[in-house]
């Protein structure tokens, strides 16, 4: 059975920035867990940051795919420059998904990491726009399906 990736702050581990989790309640999560197929993956924790942390935006336009060509950087309420901790983590999770074999991922939406339709606009206003984080935009490039969290009937498709 294929695996699929998903977010560890999906499950509930607490690896958010505030060292919280988002668990989903969902019967197909359930289903997919008894049978062995999530693969549990958080970026910004692979990348090397600690769990509480900065919450992190985009700065600059394009999304994550900006961050991956160097145009665009991901910052720190705090000011610091996580950009290098990010894209660290996302290549991570491609070469899980190479080991494991998952060409589906289901990531939490909004995140600069994660987020696959939309993110924050990098002015820490809360503040929505349509783009992708780091990760979903190096997943999607390299041909794994990245959907979110409400997209689950899609992944069961
Ligand atoms: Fe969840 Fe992704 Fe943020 Fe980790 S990087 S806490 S998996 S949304």
């Amino acid at each position: 059975m294929q695996k699929i990736l998903i977010s560890s702050c999906l499950l509930g581990e607490p690896v958010r920035y505030d060292a919280k989790g988002t668990p989903l309640d969902h019967e197909l999560i359930r289903l997919w867990q008894a049978q062995g197929r999530l693969v549990a993956v958080c970026p910004e924790l692979l990348g090397g940051l600690p769990a509480p942390r900065p919450c992190c935006e985009i700065l600059g336009e394009g999304g994550g795919a900006a961050v991956l060509a160097g145009r665009a950087r991901v910052m720190g309420a705090d000011g610091s420059d996580f950009t290098a901790a990010f894209i660290a983590g996302a290549q991570m999770v491609l070469e899980l998904a190479h080991t494991s074999g998952a060409r589906l991922a289901i990531l939490k939406e909004r995140s600069p990491s994660c987020g696959s339709h939309i993110i924050y606009d990098g002015r820490f206003a809360s503040r929505r726009i349509a783009g992708s984080g780091v990760t979903a935009a190096l997943l999607e490039r390299e041909g794994v399906q990245v959907f979110c969290e409400d997209e689950l009937a899609a992944v069961a498709s």
